[in-house]
């Protein structure tokens, strides 16, 4: 039995045996094999350098006549290292010394390739692309076709890989996936919370997990404390589960808030809304008692799809959250693509940064067929609604001043067409930057409300990328700058009598809760299965509890202490919150 700490992304607990699946959804199975199997395993791997060695000849036989000779000279180092004695002695080694399979022994020897080559001068570095495409063609001929479809999985498994994207993520088979294990990632990577938002216990930034971890092992996710337990013992196994049990009950004891409202124990009204990804997630939103969809992150449509969405899809996704939603808000967040999500794997060169490149509204800016088609949509979709549209990481006036004049167009459009549309729909912007939230007094004028992103506020004030977990331990909301600018917009907001809605994960996580209203907040946006806790937070405190708590949070130096004395503080009025 070893236990492994990582980050908790998603609580509750899964106990399963696990599917390790690598970059490409192959599925690596089981490490080690009895010894009497090693000879066939060699055997195994021979065939399949054989395989691939023809396959890349035929590759490149057809590539000179297509384009050239000179062309087709890139896939002689495949050829080279394929045939190579010294990557099969290897390979061989592994297989006979260390009784592994041979999809564990390719993966690790030129895994160990890929490194070398990435710490070599810029112009060998660059080999290290056709290094994991020679991994992926020799697992491909090991494992035949044996991929595993996430989507269409026909028994219980815990999903253990290196990364997955948010699409990946977002296409599981809910089912039959009880729980997530990733190396990479951070507390607000795109894929923790798609994991959050459909309930899946997960860890992510374990580093090396799937080099531990064998397909069929048995493992605990522990998403609660960020811990992963690999072959648990019996009594490791009873513990938890009477830990889940407990958990069950903990989340059926709020059930009966569902109906009531958030506000706070001396009568101040708080809106509590929820965060989707799927227009079948606004069910859930309703069923936890929340008021609404304070983030409805569009972009999803386009994740996972084989093809562009049209108007019409773009339509028929937001007419369903309307009116699933009747009279409750909806904020309709126009596409949030780059980054991590969608454009990179697509892109013929990758950008350097892409958390600071064209990603969000810039990129919509510069692709406005896609950006159009999806403000129709929205004008059309929203008629007779309480729904609004907003603009993600604006960063300056012209980008909401360009945002704003795209949609008065499209409605021009609508009008010369003779189509319904909404011509007066709300236009909030999220404050995702410091340089918005700096700049608020004059964003103030041009918008109806602010919807502050903590996930990337956090990111672009703390310069920590959301999503690496080398530098996850950096990633707090707790941290003096951020609670200044936070203060910030929520003072601004006063000011001009513009309404400031939370919307990142700082609004879901109960440690915050008495800091946020403190500071003046009156409308949050969680993921769903948080909205009961926080509502039960809201419902046990005073305004005037909240606004001390609010004030002595702000005098620390250190986001550590600021931590320790909100849940502190939360404990105080709540003393089942954060309950091991
Ligand atoms: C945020 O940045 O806080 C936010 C809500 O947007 P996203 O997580 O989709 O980037
Ligand atoms: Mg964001």
């Amino acid at each position: 039995m070893k236990t492994k700490k990582g980050i908790g992304v998603s609580p509750g607990v899964a106990i399963s045996p696990v599917v390790v699946i690598d970059t490409e959804e192959f599925d690596i199975p089981e490490r080690h094999v009895p010894v009497d199997r090693a000879r066939s395993e060699l055997e195994r791997l021979k065939q399949a350098l054989k395989r691939s060695q023809l396959e890349i000849k035929d590759l490149q036989r057809r590539t000179i006549e297509r384009i050239g000779q000179e062309t087709a000279k890139i896939f002689d180092f495949h050829i080279g290292l394929l045939s190579d004695k010294i990557l099969l002695d290897k390979l061989s080694d592994l297989i006979i010394g260390g009784n592994v399979t041979a999809e564990y022994a390719v993966a690790t020897v030129l895994r160990g390739y890929a490194k070398d080559f990435l710490s070599m001068p810029e112009y060998l570095a660059e080999r290290v692309k056709d290094v994991y495409d020679i991994e992926k063609r020799l697992l491909r001929n090991l494992t035949g076709q044996r991929r595993q479809s996430l989507s269409h999985l026909e028994r219980d498994v815990i999903v253990l890989a290196h990364d997955l994207t948010p699409s990946q993520t977002a296409s599981m088979d809910r089912k039959h996936v009880l729980g997530l294990a990733i190396d990479a990632g951070g507390q607000t990577s795109h894929t923790a919370i798609v994991a959050k938002a459909l309930g899946i216990p997960a860890v992510v930034g374990l580093n090396d997990l799937t080099g531990e971890v064998s397909g069929g092992d048995i493992v605990i996710i522990d998403g609660s404390h960020g811990l992963v337990v690999i072959n648990p013992d019996d009594e490791t196994i009873e513990r938890y589960r009477k830990f889940a049990q407990q958990q069950i009950e903990f989340v059926h004891s709020l059930d009966s808030l569902r109906d009531l409202p958030a506000i706070t124990s001396d009568g101040h009204e708080i809106k509590l809304m929820g965060n989707i990804e799927f227009p079948e997630e606004a069910s859930s939103v309703l069923e936890k008692g929340g008021d609404g969809i304070g983030l409805y992150r569009t972009e999803f449509l386009y994740l996972g799809a084989d093809e562009e969405p049209n108007e019409q899809k773009h339509f028929e996704a937001y007419r369903s959250v309307i009116e699933q939603c009747g009279n409750l808000p909806v904020a309709i967040r126009t596409l949030d693509l780059g980054a991590d999500k969608y454009t990179q794997s697509r892109a013929r060169t990758p950008e350097r940064n892409p958390f600071l490149g064209c990603r969000s509204i810039r990129f919509c800016l510069q692709n406005l067929p896609m950006f159009k088609t999806q403000l129709r949509a929205i004008l059309r979709a929203t008629v007779g609604s309480q729904a609004s549209l907003m603009f993600p990481l604006i960063t300056n006036m012209l980008e909401l001043k360009q945002a704003k004049a795209i949609v008065r167009d499209v409605a021009e459009d609508l009008e010369e067409e003779g189509i319904e549309y909404r011509n007066d729909v709300p236009i909030g912007m999220m404050v995702e930057t410091p340089a918005a939230c700096l700049q608020c007094d004059a964003f103030a004028k041009e918008v109806d409300y602010f919807s502050v992103g903590t996930n990337d506020l956090v990111q672009y004030t703390l310069a920590v990328d959301r999503s690496n977990e080398k530098v996850a331990s950096l990633f707090t909301p707790a941290h003096p700058a951020v609670l200044k600018l936070m203060r910030e917009i929520l003072r601004c907001g006063q000011r001009h009598n513009v309404p400031v809605s939370v919307c990142g994960e700082m609004a879901g996580d109960p440690t915050y809760t008495l800091l946020l209203l403190g500071l003046g907040l009156r409308s949050f946006s969680a993921t769903p299965p948080a909205i009961p806790e926080i509502k039960k937070i809201i419902r046990s405190v005073t305004m005037e509890q909240a606004v001390r708590v609010a004030r002595r949070a702000m005098d620390f130096d250190f986001d550590k202490e600021v931590i320790y004395y909100l849940r502190m503080e939360t404990r105080k009025i709540l003393p089942e919150a954060f309950a091991d």
